[in-house]
């Protein structure tokens, strides 16, 4: 036990830890730079309603366009990010940048954007006033905006997130529970808080029309979140058959490579304006008819 601990002990002071503690400084100085230099870039990706080929809403992500290094992934700097806390002045600003694009469609298009908190910021005491003040600066009603929310950073700080969540909800702002199926999964969670939508995880999606025990999860959460009367949204939709699948369960809506990637707002516009030309529907339609 106290080798254990010694030898824990020890590790915090090794060359590894070491290095990694001076990574996150570096990434951290470099990630705030970023914010300074506008760095920084939204991508939409659409969400559609599996029926009618409508598009219902389109998730905000981000994307760090670094002047060498190119485009990063946010797997590549949101953990770094929430570990030196920088995760707080650029939430805000994916919160300000999300918002001011929903306006931009609210008259175009009526959709609203999802945004996705992170732990760390659902974890400030005024995490509420920030996103009032986000929709205050745009002059956005909360019902353009949607929430998304893991099991984890709802569950890491439970009594205040019902709270939080029930104040944001008084907003008109819409509550998603993102990666449904990776985390807790607890059906009690689900009722206790006021969510509107649930999200499947795409690594179910990904094998739903391969792997039995998949298909059948995946069967499970469609279920149960209807009869919780939750929104479903499959994540990660590449195939057909995927999407034939998800149309089978009764699934509500897809987003996905199958539609489309995430698009910068302004090819986002040409590709909706293109797709109205073309409609996703009977694409649908024929899918479903063979
Ligand atoms: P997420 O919120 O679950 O977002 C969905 C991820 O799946 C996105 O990855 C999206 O590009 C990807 N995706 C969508 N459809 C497909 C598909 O058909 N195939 C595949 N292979 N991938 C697909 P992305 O943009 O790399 O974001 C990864 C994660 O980073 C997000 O997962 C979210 O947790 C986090 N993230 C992204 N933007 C933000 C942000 O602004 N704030 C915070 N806190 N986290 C963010
Ligand atoms: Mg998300
Ligand atoms: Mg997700
Ligand atoms: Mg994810």
């Amino acid at each position: 036990q106290v080798k254990e601990n010694g030898r824990n002990h020890f590790r915090f002071f090794s060359p590894e830890m070491n290095q990694r503690a001076s990574h996150i400084l570096e990434m951290e100085s470099a990630l705030r730079n970023a914010l300074h230099n506008n760095e920084f870039q939204l991508y939409y990706q659409p969400q559609i309603d599996l029926y009618s080929g409508e598009l219902i809403g389109a998730e905000a992500l981000i994307r760090w366009q670094h002047p060498e290094m190119g485009q990063i992934q946010p797997s590549q700097f949101i953990p770094f990010a929430e570990e030196s806390g920088i995760i707080i002045p650029i939430g805000e600003w994916v919160l300000n940048e999300a918002c001011i694009q929903a306006k931009k469609w609210q008259t175009q298009l009526s959709i609203p954007v999802a945004v996705n908190l992170s732990a760390l910021q659902f974890r400030q005491e005024n995490i509420v006033e920030i996103i009032t003040k986000a929709l205050k600066n745009a002059n956005l009603e909360g019902r353009w905006l949607e929430l998304e929310l893991t099991e984890s950073v709802v569950v890491q700080n439970l009594d205040a997130a019902i709270i939080y969540l029930k104040q944001l909800k008084q907003l008109g702002i819409s509550l998603a529970m993102d990666d449904f199926g990776t985390g807790y999964s607890s059906l009690g969670y689900l009722k206790q808080f006021p969510f509107n939508t649930l999200k499947i995880d795409r690594s179910f999606i990904q094998n739903v029309t391969t792997e039995p025990n998949d298909a059948l999860i995946a069967i499970a959460i469609i279920s149960m979140a209807h009869s919780l009367r939750l929104n479903v949204v499959a994540e990660g939709v590449e195939t057909e058959s995927q999407l034939n699948f998800l149309h089978r369960q009764n699934c509500d809506l897809i987003q996905g490579y199958y539609y489309s990637k995430p698009l910068p707002a302004d090819e986002f516009d040409a590709f909706i304006a293109n797709v109205k030309k073309q409609p996703f529907k009977n694409k649908i339609r024929e899918q479903n008819s063979r």
